[in-house]
């Protein structure tokens, strides 16, 4: 039963028919998609393309990667899941693609910042959008942050920088990103059809609540938008005080213009105008799309400066000796650098390295660029990151394994294989899954134990 509070609140907005939306919320209909990950397609086996499981898939008109499933596979035992082959994310959030392709275009050399990120949904989808960009990827919950971490690992790409800090932290990086977006912590209505149990954790009091924390994380964010940059607002709440009512406020406290979306009609997106400042918004309703409840707007910002920014926190570079042993394990294309975190190796673009070190002075760094191993003694031990990531690895000892074979490895568990001695990948349809080391007498398995898969 749907809060008769919130049904109440929503009449006489855009859009909402309450009949239509009653019926779709009792009408038990599931929507699957997902969002396959372009470089990691590009590694995979032909044959194996564009199917999740083997199961037929329709596109996501407002996302070139997005795809629906007639029906929900087991993603836990897809062990392309396991390997960022795709992201298992909601339709209706993908139309983030759709805001960037009309705000930010085709030039895609930006600093972006995902304020909100966990547990990645959005932030795999600007990796794979801003290709030749650095995304900071952010979330403030400490235990949240390690998902994120852990999925944007298995994304691959070497373009992300992982931070746990306080909106407020980025006021120190003023005028410095191309792009914010604030997928704001939000009272969840927009879910309800997809957990029915998020219903009785809603109320009023909740509602009003988050209005203000979301309009206090994107006046505190926002003095790092850069001139002319683009902030992206978005929620998966009906409500109009989490929504329209915000836009208002950003419009009224900070220096922004709105920006319009040309939005085919065709899609059944509602386009919405704030009532005090007519900010354009735009509402997803699961009885007009196929997907759930979503809001998002965009604006441009009007005042501020170039980037201004220029402090920088000396990073730890590894000592020639040890390039030496890390390149006696893998060669890395030219425009990449290597640098030491703790006693990691790691490697990111180069054209990213200032940007690094801006960001190394005020933040707390989870993950940046790839990391590739550790030096002990005489070896290199290779890093997860490294196997699931988008660096060349063509050149290193790899296995092949079927999908039994690949969920008995991704288990930690006993699985048959020929391989020569020393480190190589495991590969399941030609995509890496992680890292073994054969021994004479056995094989050891390098999937990292906290992300085995644990059911059987
Ligand atoms: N963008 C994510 C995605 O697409 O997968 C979903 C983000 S979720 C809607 C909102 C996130 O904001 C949560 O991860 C939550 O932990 C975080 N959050 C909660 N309180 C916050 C605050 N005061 N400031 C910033 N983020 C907050």
């Amino acid at each position: 039963m749907l809060p008769s509070q919130l049904i109440k609140s929503l009449e006489g907005i855009k859009g909402f028919d309450s009949k239509a939306f009653e019926a779709v919320h009792v009408s038990g209909e599931q929507v699957t998609s997902i969002r396959l990950n372009p470089a990691k397609q590009s590694l995979i086996e032909r044959e194996h393309r564009l199917t999740v499981d083997g199961r037929p898939s329709t596109q996501i008109p407002w996302c070139d990667h997005g795809y629906y499933l007639s029906e929900r596979p087991s993603f836990t035992f897809d062990p392309l899941f396991h390997a960022g082959a795709y992201y298992v994310q909601e339709a209706s959030s993908m139309f983030l693609w759709e805001v960037l392709k009309q705000t930010v275009g085709q030039s895609t050399q930006k600093t972006v910042l995902d304020l909100c990120a966990a547990p990645g949904g959005k932030s795999t989808l600007l990796a794979s959008y801003f290709t030749d960009g650095l995304i900071v990827s952010n979330e403030v919950i400490k235990s949240r942050a390690a998902i994120l971490t852990e999925n944007m690992i298995k994304w691959g790409a070497d373009n992300v920088v992982v931070t746990n800090n306080d909106p407020k932290d980025f006021q120190r990086l003023e005028n410095y990103f191309d792009v914010i977006v604030v997928d704001a912590p939000c009272s969840g209505s927009g879910l309800f059809r997809k957990d029915p149990n998020a219903i009785n954790e809603w109320s009023e009091e909740n509602v009003k609540l988050c209005s203000l924390r979301q309009q206090r994380i994107v006046a505190d964010v926002l003095p790092a938008l850069k001139q002319n940059g683009i902030l992206i607002y978005s929620t998966c709440s009906y409500s109009k005080q989490e929504d329209e009512d915000v836009l208002d406020r950003i419009v009224e406290e900070l220096q922004v213009s709105s920006c319009r979306l040309q939005v085919n009609p065709d899609w059944n997106i509602v386009e919405v105008e704030s009532d005090k400042h007519q900010a354009q918004g735009y509402r997803f309703y699961p009885d007009k799309i196929k997907g759930e409840g979503f809001f998002i707007a965009a604006f441009k910002k009007i005042n501020g400066d170039e980037e201004t920014y220029q402090q920088e926190q000396n990073l730890f570079f590894p000592s020639k000796q040890e390039l030496v042993q890390l390149q006696s394990f893998i060669s890395l294309p030219e425009n990449y650098i290597v640098f030491k975190q703790n006693d990691a190796l790691r490697t990111i673009k180069e054209i990213w390295l200032t940007s690094l070190k801006n960001l190394a002075k005020h933040l707390y760094i989870k993950k940046a660029g790839v990391e590739l191993g550790i030096i002990k003694g005489k070896d290199f031990i290779p890093s997860h990151e490294l196997a699931v990531s988008l660096l060349p690895l063509e050149n290193l000892a790899a296995i092949e394994l079927q999908k039994e074979d690949a969920l008995q490895y991704l288990k930690r568990k006993d699985f048959v294989a020929d391989a020569p001695k020393g480190w190589a990948l495991v590969k399941h349809c030609g995509l890496p899954l992680g890292w073994i080391k054969v021994l004479p007498n056995r094989i050891n398995n390098y999937y990292p134990q906290e992300w085995r898969i644990l059911k059987d």
